[in-house]
């Protein structure tokens, strides 16, 4: 990772833009002159088969990979010279497995915004948006539960709705979540789903999404095959098209 950087996260960035972005190692390239642009406020889907590209995409946008030709621009700001404290300061991410750590639940929340820590009704709304409240109360100390290894264990739908609660906590400029699809019954999958709905009114998102439901509220899916963006648009937009996507949509509906 390049830690070299010297600049901060611009304050009132408008956009975030990738400009003939080509990633790989090797002869085989995994992303291939990707365009597109992020404007603030906006929820971008990325969608596509297993091997299209779409978790090295994140790892691009998260500055884990800066090996790649072309450009990623915040505004006219280039991704590389911006430090990565400044960087992880101004972005969550959420990611299929959250990782618990041994201390409270609290902790385990508000541990990505120390200067915040103690802000109760931070702490309160958040844990409403991401639905902790409806586990909360089984917890024999509450909040000041220890969890993890050596605490309660959680199941995999209680765990996400911590990583959830802790990247709404953090009060993100950018929010980069992989859904998870697997191990959750209907039940913490529909409550996980509303959390995410109340989550995107306030922030600009990029999502991989393999949950429908999700994709429909998106302002803009971009879905990509063979380390390319073959299709880019509104979800009825692109059903309307007829390609790639309305056929993935079409297998999704068995
Ligand atoms: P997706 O998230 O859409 O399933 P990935 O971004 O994980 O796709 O992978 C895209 C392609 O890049 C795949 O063919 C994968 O095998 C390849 N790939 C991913 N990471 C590496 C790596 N570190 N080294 C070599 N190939 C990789």
């Amino acid at each position: 990772i390049d830690t070299a950087g010297t600049r901060s996260f611009p304050k009132q960035w408008q956009s975030i833009s990738l400009r003939d972005v080509t990633f790989g190692y090797g002869e085989g390239k995994i992303l291939k002159r990707l365009n597109f642009t992020i404007r603030r406020g906006e929820r971008i889907g990325v969608v596509g088969l297993s091997g299209a590209g779409k978790s090295t995409l994140f790892k691009l946008l998260l500055k884990e990979y800066e090996n790649y030709t072309g450009k990623i621009l915040i505004d006219e700001t280039p991704l590389r010279q911006i430090k990565l404290a400044s960087f992880i300061e101004r972005t969550a991410v959420v990611m299929q497995e959250t990782e618990v750590f041994n201390f409270s639940l609290k902790e385990n929340i508000t541990i990505a915004n120390n200067r915040k820590a103690r802000d109760a009704k931070l702490l309160e709304q958040t844990l409403k948006i991401a639905h902790v409240t409806d586990f909360v109360g089984r917890m024999p100390q509450g909040i000041e539960t220890l969890i993890g290894e050596k605490g309660v264990k959680l199941s995999g739908g209680e765990k996400q709705r911590v990583g959830i609660a802790r990247a709404v906590f953090k009060q993100p400029e950018l929010l980069l979540l992989d859904e998870a699809t697997s191990h959750l019954d209907s039940e913490s999958e529909q409550k996980i789903q509303d959390s995410l709905h109340q989550v995107f009114k306030s922030v600009t998102a990029v999502v991989i999404a393999h949950r429908l439901s999700t994709i429909r509220e998106m302002d803009r899916i971009l879905v990509l095959e063979g380390g390319k963006i073959i299709e880019e648009g509104s979800f009825d937009e692109l059903l309307k098209k007829k390609g790639r996507f309305a056929q993935l949509w079409q297998t999704q509906q068995f």
